[in-house]
């Protein structure tokens, strides 16, 4: 029995230097690779269900490995927020959505806004403000183009201190929306003070919603509360039309998911908005 446990201890002790030593491969490949032109922007389109209009796009962050393939944001982001790198790699993806708006105006799309994903790390650490400041400086995007999602966690660890930033940034005029919603451990009372137009309802109860009668509950809890506060409510993770249909039937008023579109690379996207207004 004893041999067993010494076994035990070894193996998870073997385990625990594999993951470090991956992490720390992974993350001198994402050096790398931010030098070298190695991430990409996918975009997912969100539609307004009264008439159908596209009014905006997520962007979301894709990383293709030569040998790992395609990694996971959910993998790599951790990765990034624990070696240092998420700073550099977040205003990356600010630049990168910028400069995108301009060459989506190019192509003639409609001016939809476009949101990124801010990590806790960025949002709390990083000049974010100033830094968001320049890039839109140089790349002349108009800030109200620009939305912010940020999650309830990171508001709700420093409440003054985020509530400062993100006055900051309505200040500058770019837009912010409360990812996740739902999920983390924010009191709705705070949300009051929150200078933010839109609360993305989080697509675990996107995906109850037709099984489980109380994620029906929690979804049109969040349709009341924002309504009474005129924030726009988004529904993300929107596979079916049975899940279209109840959040239709709750008032919801912009959904985001694989039913309507998938996130798709720039030119795919390009192509989707086009075919999607011909329809
Ligand atoms: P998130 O912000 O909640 O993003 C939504 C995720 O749901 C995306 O996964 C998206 O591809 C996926 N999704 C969209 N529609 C559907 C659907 O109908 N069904 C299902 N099952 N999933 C759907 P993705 O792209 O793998 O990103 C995962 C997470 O990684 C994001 O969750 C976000 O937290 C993080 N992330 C992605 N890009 C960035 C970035 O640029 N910066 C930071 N800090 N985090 C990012
Ligand atoms: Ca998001
Ligand atoms: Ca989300
Ligand atoms: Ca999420």
């Amino acid at each position: 029995a004893k041999a067993d446990g010494r076994n035990t201890f070894r193996l998870f002790a073997e385990q625990m230097n594999a993951e470090v030593k991956d992490r720390k491969e992974m993350l001198a490949d994402m050096r790398e690779a931010l030098d070298n032109n190695g991430f990409q922007l996918a975009f997912q389109p969100q539609v307004q269900l009264a008439d159908q209009s596209i009014v905006g796009s997520e962007a979301l962050l894709r990383w293709h490995h030569n040998d790992r393939g395609q990694v996971s944001p959910s993998r790599f982001i951790p990765v990034a927020e624990q070696g240092g790198l998420i700073v550099d790699l977040g205003e990356w993806v600010v630049g990168a959505a910028c400069d995108q708006i301009g060459l989506f105006d190019k192509m003639g799309l409609p001016p939809i806004r476009i949101a990124v994903n801010i990590s806790s790390v960025q949002f709390r650490r990083g000049n974010l403000v100033e830094c968001t400041k320049s890039i839109l400086d140089r790349t002349g995007v108009s800030p109200d183009r620009l939305e912010f999602e940020i999650t309830e966690s990171v508001v709700m660890t420093d409440v003054d201190k985020a509530i400062k930033t993100m006055q900051e940034l309505d200040t500058i005029g770019v837009r912010l929306s409360m990812d996740d919603f739902g999920t983390g451990y924010s009191s709705l009372s705070y949300l009051r003070q929150f200078p933010i137009q839109k609360i993305k309802i989080d697509k675990s109860f996107v995906q109850n919603i037709e099984i489980e009668e109380n994620s029906m509950e929690i979804v049109n809890a969040i349709i009341g509360l924002s309504r009474s506060m005129n924030i726009t409510v988004v529904a993300e993770g929107v596979e079916t039309e049975g899940q279209l249909a109840k959040l239709k039937e709750a008032g919801c008023e912009v959904v985001q998911g694989f039913y309507f579109g998938r996130p798709m690379a720039a030119q795919d996207f390009e192509s989707w908005m086009g075919d999607w207004h011909k329809e």
